[in-house]
C-alpha cells in the first residue's frame, strides 16, 4: 500500500501505525495518551464520509472539526485552490501590496454580512487568530477614541475562543487555562445560560437568561464600565457542549453592551456560514455585533483561513484617521489561495442554501438524540435544536448528574465508529457537527451508530 504524492512516496500502513502517536505532539491530548492509545489514522474522505488506514469508511458526524460544511468532495473549492496555486500561490496584503483575490473576497463578504451590519474584512489564518485580532482591535478602538482605560474583556463561562493567550484568557473552561497561567489580566467571566447546570439551579431557560444578564450587569458595575473594552461571546456555545441560550439572551447582551459603551464581539468561528440554520449566529438572534470573528467553514476546512468582519462603530473610528495604524496582521492575512477557496465556498454555500438543509437535518438529529435519551439513562441532557450543532451530555447517574467516566464515554465513541459514524467525545459531551450537506440517510446512519454505542456502554 504505497501511495505517491508528488515526489514523496508515503510509507506503508505498518510504518505509519508503528510511528503513530509518537513523533507528533497532538493538540488537546498528552503525548503519553497518544502513544498508548494511538489516534485513528484517516487517509481519505469523500462526500460526508471519511476512510481510515484499514479501509473502514464512516459518516463524519464531526464534519472535520465543525468546519467541513460542504463535505469532502466539493469540486468548485478544490478547483479554485488548484487554479489559484498556478496563478499566484502567495502574495502578502501588508502595507504596499495586496492581491486580486482577497479584494474580491472582501467585496463578497461585505455583501454576505451586510444584514449583520458588517462591511469590512480583516483576514487571518484561522479561528484563534480571528479572536486575537478582534480583542486587539477592540483595545485599539477605545484608545483611538481617547478612552485608553477600557482594556478589560468579558466573556461567558464554558465559552471557547481558541488557544492564543488572549483567546485562552477569555475562554471559560479551566482545561485550556490553568496550565498556561498567568494569562491576560483583566478578563472576567459571566455564568453561561447553561440550563442543565448553573450556579442558580434555575431550570427555566428564559429565567436563567435573566439571571445571567443580571450577573453581566453586576460585573460591569463592579469593574466599572469605563474599564471594559469588549464582551466576546459565541451565539451558541460550541466546544463547551453546544449551549444555545434562550432567544432573549443575545439581544439583551447587545443592549447592555451598547448602554455601557462596550464593544460586542461575536465569536462565530463555528456559527457563521450556515451551521445554526441561519447564515450567521448574529442573524439567528437578530443582533448586530461590532466585530464578528469567523474561520473554519469560510474555506470548508480545505485551507487555513479566517476573517474578522467589522461593524459601523469600528469604521467610524478606524477609517479617515491617520493615527489608526493597525499594528497587527499575519503573513497569511488575505492569502490568495485561502481567498480563492473562500470565494468558492461562499458561492457554494449560497447556491446550495446550506442553512435550509442544516435546519432540516439538525431537527432530525436533535429529535433522534432525544429519542435515544428516552432509551438510555446515560444521556443526561440533549442540547441543540438550531441547525447541525447537537450535544448529548453523558452522566453516570441521572439523579445526581454525576459526569460519565472517560472510559465509558470512549466506549460509546468507539462502538459508534465500528457501526458507521465518527462522533466526538469532549469531556462528558458527545458532540455532533456533521457537514451541512448531510442527507436524511446519513443522519439516520449517525443515529443508528449512536444507538449501538450507547447500548454497549
Ligand atoms: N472560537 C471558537 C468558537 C471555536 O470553536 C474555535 C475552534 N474550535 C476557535 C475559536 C479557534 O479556532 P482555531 O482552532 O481555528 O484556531
Amino acid at each position: 500500500t504505497f501511495k505517491r504524492i508528488g515526489t514523496h512516496i508515503m510509507k506503508d500502513s505498518n510504518f505509519l501505525k508503528e510511528h503513530n502517536g509518537r513523533l507528533m505532539w497532538h493538540p488537546m491530548t498528552s503525548p503519553k495518551d497518544s502513544a498508548d492509545a494511538p489516534p485513528t489514522i484517516i487517509t481519505g474522505a469523500d462526500g460526508v464520509s471519511i476512510t481510515d488506514i484499514d479501509g473502514h469508511r464512516v459518516v463524519d458526524g464531526v464534519g472535520g472539526l465543525w468546519n467541513v460544511n460542504l463535505g469532502y468532495s466539493c469540486q468548485p473549492v478544490k478547483d479554485a485552490i488548484a487554479q489559484q496555486l498556478d496563478i499566484l500561490p502567495y502574495y502578502s496584503t501588508f502595507r504596499g501590496t495586496t492581491n486580486d483575490v482577497s479584494i474580491e473576497l472582501s467585496y463578497e463578504l461585505s455583501k454576505f454580512f451586510a444584514p449583520d451590519g458588517l462591511s469590512r474584512a480583516f483576514f487571518t489564518s484561522g479561528g484563534s487568530d480571528s479572536v486575537e485580532t478582534s480583542l486587539r482591535l477592540a483595545r485599539q478602538y477605545h484608545k483611538l477614541r481617547g478612552e485608553a482605560g477600557r482594556t478589560k474583556f468579558l466573556s461567558l463561562k464554558k465559552g471557547y475562543h481558541g488557544t492564543h493567550i488572549g483567546g485562552a484568557s477569555v475562554n471559560g473552561n479551566a482545561n485550556f487555562r490553568t496550565a498556561y497561567e498567568p494569562l491576560l489580566p483583566g478578563c472576567f467571566h459571566i455564568p453561561a445560560p447553561y440550563t442543565y447546570r448553573n450556579p442558580f439551579n434555575e431550570t427555566d431557560p428564559e429565567a436563567l437568561a435573566q439571571l445571567c444578564l443580571q450577573a453581566l450587569e453586576d460585573e460591569i458595575a463592579f469593574q466599572g464600565a469605563g474599564t471594559i473594552a469588549a464582551m466576546i461571546m459565541e451565539p451558541i456555545l460550541g466546544a463547551g457542549g453546544v449551549i444555545p441560550p434562550h432567544p432573549s439572551f443575545a439581544p439583551a447582551v447587545q443592549d447592555i453592551c451598547n448602554r455601557h459603551g462596550i464593544l460586542l464581539i461575536t465569536d462565530e468561528v463555528i456559527t457563521a456560514y450556515g451551521r445554526t440554520g441561519a447564515w450567521s449566529g448574529a442573524r439567528l438572534w437578530g443582533i448586530q455585533p461590532d466585530m464578528m470573528a469567523t474561520a473554519k467553514a469560510i474555506t470548508n476546512g480545505y485551507f487555513p483561513f479566517g476573517a474578522v468582519m467589522m461593524g459601523q462603530r469600528m469604521l467610524d473610528v478606524f477609517e479617515d484617521n491617520p493615527n489608526a495604524k493597525i499594528g497587527h496582521g499575519y503573513t497569511y492575512s488575505g492569502h490568495p489561495v485561502g481567498a480563492a477557496a473562500a470565494l468558492a465556498c461562499l458561492a457554494e454555500t449560497q447556491r446550495l442554501n446550506v442553512p435550509q438543509n442544516a435546519a432540516a437535518r439538525g431537527t432530525q438529529l436533535y429529535e433522534g438524540c432525544r429519542a435515544l435519551m428516552e432509551k438510555y439513562d446515560i444521556i443526561g441532557d440533549v442540547r441543540g435544536g438550531y441547525g447541525l450543532m447537537t450535544a448529548m451530555e453523558m452522566v453516570s447517574d441521572r439523579a445526581t448528574k454525576k459526569p460519565i467516566d472517560a472510559a465509558t464515554a470512549q466506549t460509546v465513541q468507539e462502538v459508534a465508529y465500528q457501526n458507521g459514524a465518527m462522533v466526538r467525545v469532549s469531556g462528558p459531551n458527545l458532540i455532533l457537527s456533521p457537514p451541512l450537506i448531510l442527507s436524511e440517510t446519513d443522519a439516520t446512519t449517525i443515529l443508528t451508530a449512536l444507538d449501538a454505542g450507547f447500548a454497549a456502554a
